[in-house]
């Protein structure tokens, strides 16, 4: 299927009958249909990827399966369909949610997924909240941006890539926090309450562990631009992410998928000093230079060859 060994990469599940969590969402059955077109006996388990890599011994054909974000539908959904099938993924956690900080950007998923008939509507909130005028559609890094990603994320619709154009590009975080707080309040919907619905919770990691899926590191905080932080800030992103991780799974993790595919080689040293032996971009279009920069797909992707 594909031309080289990769990972495949899945973020947000929804169950089968309730309305997806985003746009690249997948529910249960369209899972395993993933898995079923990819082929059982293609898929790797981690450790096993990790011995044929390090081997050289990895085929075109092989892949490895991977979950980031530490979501809750992970643990439910997901985790329930590779052990009908006896196979073990990847798990990459970021932290700052076992200290009971929630991600922006996640609860607006929530929402989105539970108080929006569709993506047109809430773009319609916060397009409205921040001003933005229908004259940036023309904004000549928009555009660029928009021709990128139609062929990273062919099932992202314009709003979702003007959408992220903007959130990424035009805002700073305490920004986008108003407009999510604008919207628990204007739907009377208590962040504390949603938590455990979101995000995976301590026991929930352990039992992956204990069944021997990989944990592996994404950062504590998540930031939309780790290459771009500073040494110091990325050495805290990474060591406390390592040490809580460490704490609750009981043993060492030495595996990452970089926030967003960012990361620079300040951030390759950082890892390397930390005995991190695999890490997982979030792209597949890079030459393989080191085992820290491995390639992904997403898993949504393939579901257009799957129909
Ligand atoms: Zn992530």
């Amino acid at each position: 299927m594909e031309s080289r060994p990769v990972g495949i990469m899945f973020h947000r599940l929804h169950k089968r009958g309730e309305k997806p969590s985003g746009q690249g969402s997948i529910d249960e059955d369209m899972f395993e249909q993933i898995l079923l077109k990819i082929g059982i006996r293609n898929i790797l388990q981690p450790d096993e990827w990790r011995l044929k890599l390090e081997a050289g011994h990895l085929k075109n054909s092989d892949v490895c399966l991977t979950f980031d974000d530490g979501l809750e539908t992970h643990f439910s959904i997901a985790s329930p369909i590779l052990k009908k099938y006896s196979l073990k993924a990847f798990f990459f956690i970021y932290t700052k949610i076992f200290e009971n900080q929630s991600d922006t950007n996640e609860v607006a998923s929530y929402l989105l997924a539970k108080k929006f008939s569709s993506f047109k509507d809430y773009f319609f909130q916060f397009k409205n909240f921040f001003n933005i005028s229908k004259s940036e559609y023309l904004n000549p890094n928009f555009l660029s941006m928009k021709e990128d990603y139609e062929i990273r994320f062919p099932f992202y619709s314009f709003e979702d890539i003007f959408y992220r154009f903007w959130r990424n590009n035009h805002l700073r975080d305490s920004d986008f926090d108003s407009f999510i707080s604008y919207l628990l309040d204007l739907f009377k919907v208590e962040p504390n309450k949603i938590f455990s619905e979101i995000w995976i919770s301590e026991g929930q990691l352990k039992k992956l562990s204990n069944e021997g899926h990989t944990i592996g590191l994404h950062s504590h905080t998540h930031p939309y631009s780790m290459g771009k932080m500073n040494r110091e800030f990325q050495n805290f992103e990474y060591s406390k992410n390592l040490n809580l991780i460490s704490k609750l799974i009981g043993k060492k993790p030495d595996t990452v998928a970089h926030p967003l595919g960012s990361y620079n080689h300040e951030t390759l040293d950082i890892l390397k000093k930390m005995e991190i032996k695999l890490g997982f971009r979030s792209d597949n279009t890079m030459p393989v230079s080191s085992t820290l920069e491995l390639p992904r797909i997403d898993g949504a992707v393939l579901l257009k060859e799957v129909k």
